[in-house]
């Protein structure tokens, strides 16, 4: 079993290119992590092809114990993995945070080993019979971001290899030391070669583990622009795509709700891990009969969530987890500013403290084509738009190119699900946002990526389906 001092010490590049890591949250160097080459990343993908074969050849059982085993790894080795990740992306300890993220891991790992996804009886008659079989890839290519990144790291490689794939991952330039550590961890029980991490620039090992023939899939979490970019390094190979990208999730209030009481459903939708999260409430709708009721509930409760250092057992929210983020955050709120709306709580943050943290932020009475609406802000800034006739809320709601998640609040179940049949996006929650299973299949709409993980659907996706007919 791990401390954080004996992880890091087995993580820590010994040769190489390497980049210091400091601890969003106090500027303080923690570590350093390597920056690897190209040559670096074929050889790590030929060690994933070699092993492939043999890891494919396995009855599904064994690799069901060998993924139980990983996920045992993982628990074991929780609190270690808790702190790397608290201190290198920032997120505290307590909270949907860093422990929730570790644990999630392993949950999520345990799910995949334990899908089921038996041979299909297609057809079965007079006509014929057909069989769907679902066979491996090869090996996948992985490429996580930096706001969950173990937890997307795991949802990329678990269900990967358990359909008999080999897997090479390369985590984001400013979360390496996370990924390194898990990856670490579960390699301790896992055969040679089957999964491999290969650190490095994203327009540089990323670009090449995207073009390479011997890649025969790509699951990557990110930004639009990035994804947009590996659909066409896709062309030449045909690589196959789950692209899970940005989004700027639209929440509507209708008029019935109890304000008081969707208050902390609101605000763990909109602030999970500081903002920073795929699937989290961007922009609020509320209808203007319960508007002011809505502000002043969400604002009492956020004015008491404390946020600070990770490793302090108190906090529940931490910083940015890198400055160009909170540059993101701090212009967009600047300019919602600039154009006349309110700033109901925070919007001040403290320029000459250390870390990057940025106060929870409401901004209300703005304009539906403000940047802070319309542009994803990833971060603790939620705009709040009053509204009074459904059918332009549901336009606003649908109007932009993302569509990843989306709730619709109400104490009307019927009424909330003829919103939610008309919203454009991957997942709608009714009276939450954001909560993800791991048998749920989870993927965008729209500009937002396509492909699903999870579930029966991620096995698949990791999968080529072959039908064996007669
Ligand atoms: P990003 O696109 O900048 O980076 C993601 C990963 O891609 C990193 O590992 C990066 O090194 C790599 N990369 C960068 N350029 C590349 C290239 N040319 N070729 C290959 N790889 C390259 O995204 P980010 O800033 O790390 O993450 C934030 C974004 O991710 C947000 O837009 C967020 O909405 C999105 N996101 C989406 C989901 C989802 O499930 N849909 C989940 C988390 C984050």
């Amino acid at each position: 079993m791990y401390t954080y001092e004996s992880l890091l010490a087995a993580i820590t590049p010994t040769s190489g290119e390497t980049r210091e890591v400091r601890d969003p949250a106090t500027d303080e160097l923690i570590g350093t992590a390597p920056v690897q080459t190209v040559e670096e990343l074929e050889a790590a993908i030929d060690r994933a092809a070699a092993a492939q074969k043999s890891w494919a050849a396995l009855p599904d059982a064994e690799r069901v114990a060998y993924l139980h085993k990983a996920a045992d790894a993982i628990k074991e080795n929780a609190e270690a993995l808790a702190e790397l990740l608290s201190r290198e992306q920032g997120k505290p300890l307590n909270g949907p945070n860093a422990r929730f993220e570790v644990g999630g891991s392993e949950v999520w790992t345990r799910a995949a080993a334990d899908t089921p996804l038996p041979v299909e009886v297609i057809v079965d008659d007079e006509t014929g019979r057909a069989e769907m079989h679902y066979r491996p890839i090869g090996v996948v290519g992985a490429i996580s971001p930096w706001n969950w990144p173990m937890m997307i790291s795991i949802w990329q490689i678990a269900p990967s290899l358990r359909m008999g794939n080999t897997v090479v991952i390369k985590p984001a330039e400013t979360t390496t030391l996370s990924v390194l550590a898990l990856v670490h961890v579960i390699n301790e029980v896992l055969p040679e070669g089957v999964l491999n991490l290969v650190a490095g620039k994203g327009s540089v090992v990323g670009a090449a583990l995207t073009r390479s023939p011997k890649i025969g899939k790509i699951m990557f979490t990110g930004s639009t622009p990035v994804g947009k970019g590996i659909i066409e390094a896709s062309a030449d190979n045909v690589t196959r795509l789950t692209l899970e990208l940005g989004g700027n999730d639209a929440g509507i209030v209708l008029p019935d709700v109890d304000p008081a009481a969707i208050a902390e459903g609101l605000f763990w939708g909109g602030f999970i891990n500081t903002g920073q999260t795929c699937a989290a409430l961007k922009r609020l709708y509320v209808h203007d009969d319960v508007y002011d009721d809505v502000v002043k509930h969400l604002v009492e409760f956020a004015k008491n969530v404390p946020m600070g250092v990770g490793l302090d057992e108190n906090n529940v929210l931490g910083p940015l987890q890198n400055p160009a983020q909170f540059k993101v955050v701090d212009e967009l709120v600047k300019a919602a500013k600039d154009s006349g709306a309110t700033i109901a709580l925070g919007g001040d943050p403290d320029y000459d403290a250390p870390g990057n943290f940025y106060p929870t932020t409401i901004v209300t009475d703005i304009d539906p084509h403000n940047p802070l609406v319309i542009e994803e802000q990833f971060g603790p800034a939620l705009p709040i738009i009053r509204y009074s006739d459904l059918d332009e809320v549901i336009e606003l709601a649908n109007e932009l190119e993302v569509g990843l998640g989306s709730s619709v609040w109400s104490s009307d179940r019927s009424k909330a699900l003829d919103v939610a049949a008309r919203l454009e996006a991957g997942t709608t929650w009714i009276n939450s946002h954001g909560g993800l299973h791991p048998m749920v299949p989870f993927g965008g709409a729209k500009q937002s990526g396509y492909g699903r993980e999870f579930g029966v659907e991620g096995l698949k996706a990791v999968s080529v389906p072959h039908v064996i007919s007669g």
